[in-house]
Formats: structure tokens, C-alpha cells, sequence
């Protein structure tokens, strides 16, 4: 084994034996070590079956060269576990590093991202005391599929990705949460006002699917005019399930308005791992200071161990911390005079919490114990038959700059005459600008226009119209193909189109 990425050890693995459960642990960057030794020390103390197997992953691998932020020994150790619980991760800045989360969700298939937003009134300072509320939020697609591209001088371009299988997945498993944990309403937020066909698409299997669940309730909001209620007024709210951009907005926001985001704990699911994580950073700031709450850390660590059927203990360590919290045993973060009795550190907090395994907390509403916790069913998803799809047109991307657009029209025009295609729209940052445009938009170096094609199309024609342009001195950028799937549009109009 490379010595550079040989796992530190901790301490004496957890009961490690027959009956123990192998789970992948990363302490991670910044404050990650700190909570992790705490949150350790409580899984050990609480009886918790599981042996800690360290992996390395983050800051020091990186800066021995691998971008992924992932060495080779701690992709084997992930793939054989299938479950890790990490602590948080520093991203490098603008040196080319990918960030370890992402990577880790996308190349271990890790679909759903779990994070209950619940108000610990009123032991910790929060605007709506009965908050209770869980984000799900789609992991591996929308803007994070981390397709970028500079197009021209002026133009960067992100692809939203959108497909109906993970769509499916992700709301099904969002009425599947609700159905185990006794949830009665699933709330989906999108854009579908203005993103049509990626959000519409959200949207409709959203209301596909929840007619298959009668006995859950169901709404749908924008996510803008959702985003403000569920700040405003979450008691409104139960479980949503949102894209991926979307989710990671809200979801910090539901646990700051919660408490804090301290306290916010996350997993990643799929069907062959699992990820357990607190949702805050490694918060370089206050690193190595003891300051750090473990909580978010603590209690990813229980919803670890529930996925891994160990809700007895996962009950005890739950029901320990909200004794702690209710005992004013507070971390700086959420410290407050009028209401917390005693400010402690990281290490100090653990303590406080091993201190008091086996206690119910006296207010606030314990976790049951003894009763086995059903982790939702995974869905299986059918794929469609496949839509009959013709070929209609092609938009072409084009980068020209210092060019009135009537210029690049009978430029356009001109290449492309001898080609079965009419030219019907040029656009410039979405708003169609020829033909017939008042154009008082401001214009870019990158436009798009719409070829038809004016006869039965075949695979090879958008290929013979490129060489045409390319040949009248026309500068393509990208090229998307129109279609109509089962004679429906497959792609969006022009803002005045
Ligand atoms: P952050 O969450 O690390 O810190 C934001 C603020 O919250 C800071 O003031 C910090 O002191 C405080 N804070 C965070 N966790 C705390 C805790 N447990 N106890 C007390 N206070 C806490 O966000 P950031 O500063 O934007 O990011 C720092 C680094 O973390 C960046 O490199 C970022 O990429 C990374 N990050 C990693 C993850 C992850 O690994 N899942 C998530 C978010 C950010």
C-alpha cells in the first residue's frame, strides 16, 4: 500500500467482531477530526456493532496529486464496506480538485440526500419551535452533472441534466421515507414556470407518482415563492423532495432556520452504499480550537445506524443527546446565556452525552426504542418503451462577435442555401432577435439558430449543413438536434419564438 494514503489508525476498532458491521470512516478536513473523535467515542460507548475501518480522503490526498480527492486504497475499502461515515472536507480552491462529495455520491451511485431540519425548542434558539421538516434532494444530476464549457469569449455554459428514471427514483423514495416514518404530506419544489421540459419534467412524475400513494397528501410550489414560505412558515411543510441545486439552497437554510446548521445531519443513499455526513464544512475557522459542535457529525452517525438496523443503539445515542441539549450543555455555536447552563467544548460535549446514555430527554419528544426502524424501500424503477423520435431540425451555436444580426443572417443564409433546411430563428442569450425582433437586449458573441429541415430528415444532414457553414466562414460552437418524441416537441421555443 502507498504509505501517502495509508489510513491513519484510530483508536481500538469498535467491538470488532463476528457480529460487528465493517463501516468506512474519513474524519476529513479542518474541524473533521475533532468531531469525529467524539462522535467515535459516543458509538463506542453506546454499545454501537459496527468495526471503523479509517480511509483517507480529502486535503492530504489531494495534495499528493489526486484530483478526485479519493486514493485508489479508499475507493477498495468503500467498495467492500459500502457504507462510510465522513466527516467534512475541504474543496480546494480553482486548482482543478474535484470535490470529494460529489465524486463520492456520483461514482457510488448515491441517489437520495437525506436531511430532517427539526427545531429543539426551546433548548436551542430557533424562530419556529415546532419545525420538523425532511429535505430530499436528488444527488447526482440537474446542474451538478459538472458539464461546463467556455463557448466564446463572452459565454460559460453549465448543462441541467434532468433524466425520468432518476426523477422516478428520487420521488418515489421521497413517499417511500414518508410511508416508514409515518409522514403525511410530500411537498415537491421546482421551477416549472420557466424551466418547462427539465422541472416540468420533475413536476409531472411527481404528480405520476404520488397517485400511487392515496394516503399521503402531496402540493407542488415554485421553488422561489416555496423556498420563502418554508422559511417564513415551516410548519406548513413535512417532507419535500427537490433537484439537486435546489436541495442543497434550501436544505441549509431549513437547518439554519431550524437551530443551527451545526446541528444538521445528512445521508446519501443508493442501492448498493450509503454516506453519512454532517451538512456544514470543516469550518477552518474555529479548527483545532475544541469549539466545534459534533452534533450534525453525532447525528448523521445515528441515521447510519438505523440504515444499518441497529435502531436500538441508534435510539439510546438520539435520546442521550436530546437529554444534552435539554440540559443546556451547550457547544459555542449555540450557546446563549438566557437559556443554556454550561458552555462546553467539542470533547466536553461527548461526555456530556456518554454521561447520559440510557436517559430520555424529559421535554422534548424522545426516540423510540426497542422498535425497529424500517429503512424505505428502495425503488425499482421500469424503464419506458422508447418513444418513436424523428428528427426535425438543429439548432446551431454560433460564435461571432461585432456582428449586427441581419449581417450574420444572410451570412447564414447564404451557406446554407443549398441545404433542405429553412432558417427560422436566431436567438442571443435565449431572446429571439431575428427574424422581426425588437431587439433591446443586450447582445453577446454567441447565438443560436434554428434550422428545420423542409424534408424527411435522415442522420446525415445536420452533418452536410455543418460542412456547408463551416465552408461559408460560419463559426460552430455546439450543434443540438431538434426531435419530436411520439410527435411531440423535444425541445423548448425561443422567448418570442
Ligand atoms: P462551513 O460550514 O465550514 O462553515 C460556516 C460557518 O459555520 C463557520 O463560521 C463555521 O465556524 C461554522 N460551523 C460550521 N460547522 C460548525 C460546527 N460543527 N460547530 C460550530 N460551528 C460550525 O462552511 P464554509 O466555511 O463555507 O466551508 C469551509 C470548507 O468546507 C470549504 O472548503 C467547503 O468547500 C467545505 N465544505 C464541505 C462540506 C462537506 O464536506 N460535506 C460541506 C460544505 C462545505
Amino acid at each position: 500500500m502507498n504509505q501517502q494514503f495509508a489510513p491513519k489508525t484510530f483508536e481500538p476498532a469498535l467491538h470488532a467482531s463476528a457480529d460487528t458491521v465493517a463501516v468506512a470512516v474519513a474524519e476529513g478536513d479542518g474541524i473533521g477530526p475533532e468531531i469525529m473523535q467524539a462522535t467515535l467515542r459516543v458509538l463506542r460507548a453506546a454499545g454501537a456493532r459496527i468495526t471503523p475501518v479509517p480511509v483517507q480522503l480529502g486535503r492530504a490526498v489531494y495534495e499528493a496529486g489526486t484530483a478526485s480527492g479519493v486514493s485508489p486504497e479508499a475507493w477498495d475499502i468503500l467498495r467492500e464496506t459500502g457504507v462510510l461515515l465522513k466527516g467534512p472536507i475541504t474543496t480546494p480552491q480553482g486548482t482543478g480538485a474535484k470535490s470529494v462529495n460529489v465524486t463520492l455520491r456520483k461514482s457510488l451511485g448515491l441517489f437520495a440526500n437525506i436531511r430532517p431540519c427539526t427545531a429543539f425548542a426551546p433548548y436551542v434558539a430557533t424562530k419556529h419551535p415546532g419545525m420538523d421538516v425532511v429535505i430530499v434532494r436528488e444527488n447526482e444530476e440537474d446542474l451538478y452533472a459538472g458539464i461546463e464549457h467556455r463557448q466564446t469569449d463572452e459565454v460559460y455554459q453549465c448543462l441541467k441534466l434532468v433524466s425520468r428514471p432518476a426523477t422516478e427514483r428520487i420521488i418515489r423514495y421521497a413517499f417511500e421515507y414518508a410511508r416508514a416514518h409515518g409522514r403525511r404530506k410530500v411537498s415537491c419544489f421546482s421551477k416549472d414556470n420557466i424551466m418547462k421540459m427539465t422541472d416540468g419534467l420533475f413536476h409531472r412524475v411527481f404528480e405520476e407518482v404520488a397517485a400511487e400513494y392515496p394516503e399521503i397528501a402531496h402540493d407542488h410550489w415554485i421553488i422561489d415563492i416555496g423556498a420563502a414560505r418554508l422559511a417564513a412558515d415551516p410548519g406548513r411543510f413535512d417532507v419535500i423532495v427537490t433537484g439537486n441545486l435546489y436541495g442543497d439552497i434550501i436544505s441549509d437554510i431549513a437547518a439554519e432556520v431550524a437551530g443551527s446548521v451545526g446541528l444538521g445531519a445528512s445521508s446519501n443513499i443508493g442501492e448498493n452504499g450509503a454516506m453519512f455526513e454532517a451538512i456544514h464544512g470543516s469550518a477552518p475557522d474555529i479548527a483545532g480550537q475544541g469549539k466545534a459542535n459534533p452534533s450534525g457529525l453525532l447525528l448523521a452517525a445515528v441515521q447510519m445506524l438505523e440504515h444499518l438496523g441497529q435502531g436500538d443503539v441508534a435510539a439510546t445515542i438520539r435520546n442521550a443527546w436530546l437529554a444534552t441539549i435539554e440540559a443546556g450543555i451547550h457547544t459555542a455555536d449555540i450557546y446563549k446565556r438566557e437559556i443554556s447552563c454550561e458552555l462546553v467544548s467539542t470533547q466536553g460535549f461527548a461526555d456530556a452525552v456518554i454521561a447520559r446514555l440510557g436517559r430520555e430527554p424529559y421535554a422534548l419528544t424522545p426516540a423510540r426504542t426497542g422498535a425497529p426502524v424500517t429503512a424505505p424501500t428502495i425503488p425499482q424503477i421500469v424503464r419506458r418503451r422508447p418513444a418513436a423520435k424523428e428528427l426535425v431540425g438543429i439548432d446551431v451555436f454560433v460564435h461571432a462577435a461585432d456582428v449586427d444580426v441581419d449581417s450574420l443572417a444572410d451570412k447564414l443564409l447564404i451557406a446554407s442555401r443549398c441545404q433542405p433546411v429553412a432558417v427560422t430563428m436566431i436567438s442571443n442569450r435565449g431572446v429571439k432577435v431575428w427574424p422581426q425582433a425588437q431587439v433591446q437586449t443586450l447582445l453577446t458573441d454567441h447565438w443560436r439558430v434554428r434550422f428545420l429541415f423542409t424534408v424527411k430528415a435522415n442522420n446525415g444532414l445536420p452533418w452536410q449543413l455543418l460542412h456547408a457553414l463551416t465552408l461559408g466562414g460560419v463559426e460552430v460552437i455546439k450543434t443540438e438536434q431538434l426531435y419530436r418524441f411520439d410527435g411531440e416537441r423535444g425541445y423548448s421555443l425561443g422567448q418570442g419564438e
